[in-house]
């Protein structure tokens, strides 16, 4: 039980405890670490300036890469200790006047991010993208089954919730030739996000059975893909100016120990895998996402049927010696189930854009028009019946800008 005013019985209770970093007007220039309860925000540097918390100056910081850099055990005592101060009555009195409500700050990328990955590990998703992109062949290249195919994509376009998305410019193919202008099939890819908090040293592969020593906690992402830009440039390299332009994530970075109970097997893989990606447990997580467009659910993706776990995806990204550092962010890929209300692109729900989608206003949509707003936002199972939520990611999309000549 906590003391905090309606946290209980909230996906953000006492359970829950995600990390972001906010501003707030009594100190705006200063970005600062906060933990989530309710719908109130822990500052912890105050916390860790009046010594309620210790954690060696890294909650002082205006990123959680200092803190994530400490590592599981570090991770578990903070985790501890807030849960004490949050629900031991003895330390209201301190602490109270170090909650702030959420709606009066301004919550900033929680983390710096290094290095940023994109998995491709949603079996539905990679079908059905091959069906829409390659009509003639399989929909599954022959690699697939074998190993979590992924690209390395770019740490420094990726912004917080709320972050307006300007349409990107480039080449997109016409039976004349290339033409060049604002895309006109921007989409969204509805992912899972890893955080990096313990690094690997160079040459040293992660096995599958370390992942929980190196992963700090999860972040929902919106991986934002400009469709005819990729089908123009993606062969024979993979996504370039198509997805590089914008990969929002949510304010939240929700500690693995948050999702305890949110693991179950991961659905079983039809083909032998190489030693190196056998995990034992076998494990994926429970995670619900939700998809709302200019204000209708218009999808609803089940992380659960993932093929590639998290921990299949670390190994393979280091497997050949390649280090990860803090504050290394990998995604999940495109979530998508079985039916097309659960798909986790605009691609697969309106199938190519053959086949529009109705929103509550009685608009009809293929691809994302200026001004449209995208908002996931998803849960977990937690303790006791509770959930856990992840927060939301949100984009609204602006107008492209005059390109140079
Ligand atoms: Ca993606």
């Amino acid at each position: 039980m906590t003391w905090v005013p309606g946290a209980e019985g909230s996906p953000y209770g006492v359970h829950n405890l995600p990390y972001g970093v906010f501003r707030h007007g009594d100190r705006p220039t200063q970005a600062r670490i906060g933990v989530r309860i309710g719908d109130l925000l822990l500052d912890l540097d105050g916390a860790e300036a009046a010594g309620l918390v210790l954690a060696g100056g890294a909650l002082r910081a205006p990123t959680l890469n200092p803190f994530l850099a400490l590592g599981r055990a570090q991770w578990s005592t903070v985790r501890t200790r807030i849960t004490e101060l949050v629900t031991d009555p003895a330390h209201r009195a301190a602490v109270e006047p170090l909650l702030l409500p959420l709606a009066e700050v301004e919550l900033v990328l929680p983390f710096e991010v290094g290095d940023y990955v994109d998995f491709y590990s949603s079996e539905q998703h990679a079908s059905n993208v091959g069906r829409i992109f390659r009509p003639d062949d399989e929909p599954l290249l022959p690699n697939w089954k074998h190993l979590p195919i992924g690209y390395h994509g770019r740490g420094g376009t990726v912004v917080v919730s709320g972050t307006p998305v300007i349409r990107p410019s480039g080449q997109r193919a016409t039976p004349d030739g290339p033409v060049f202008g604002p895309s006109t099939r921007l989409d969204i890819e509805a992912e899972v996000g890893f955080v990096v908090g313990t690094p690997s040293e160079l040459g040293s592969p992660v096995p599958v059975d370390r992942f929980a020593d190196h992963v700090f906690g999860i972040v929902l992402v919106n991986d934002w893909s400009a469709r005819d830009l990729q089908a123009w440039e993606y062969r024979p390299l993979g996504p370039f100016l198509a997805k590089s332009f914008a990969t929002s994530v949510a304010p939240w970075v929700v500690p693995l120990d948050a999702l305890a109970d949110a693991w179950l097997p991961a659905p079983d893989q039809d083909l032998p895998v190489l030693p190196y990606l056998r995990d034992v447990p076998h494990l994926g997580l429970d995670l619900r996402l939700e998809v709302d467009w200019n204000g209708t659910v218009v999808s609803r993706p089940p992380f659960a049927g993932m093929y590639w776990t998290p921990a299949q995806q670390l190994a393979h990204l280091t497997v050949n010696g390649a280090a990860v550092r803090t504050g290394d962010l990998y995604a999940s890929g495109t979530v998508s189930g079985p039916t097309r209300a659960e798909t986790g692109s605009f691609l697969e729900l309106t199938w190519g854009g053959t086949e529009p989608v109705r929103l509550a206003d009685g608009v009809e949509r293929t691809f994302l028009e200026d001004g449209d707003t995208v908002t996931i936002t998803a849960t977990a199972p937690g303790p006791d019946g509770v959930t856990v939520g992840l927060g939301e990611v949100r984009g609204t999309i602006a107008p492209a800008r005059a390109p140079h000549r």
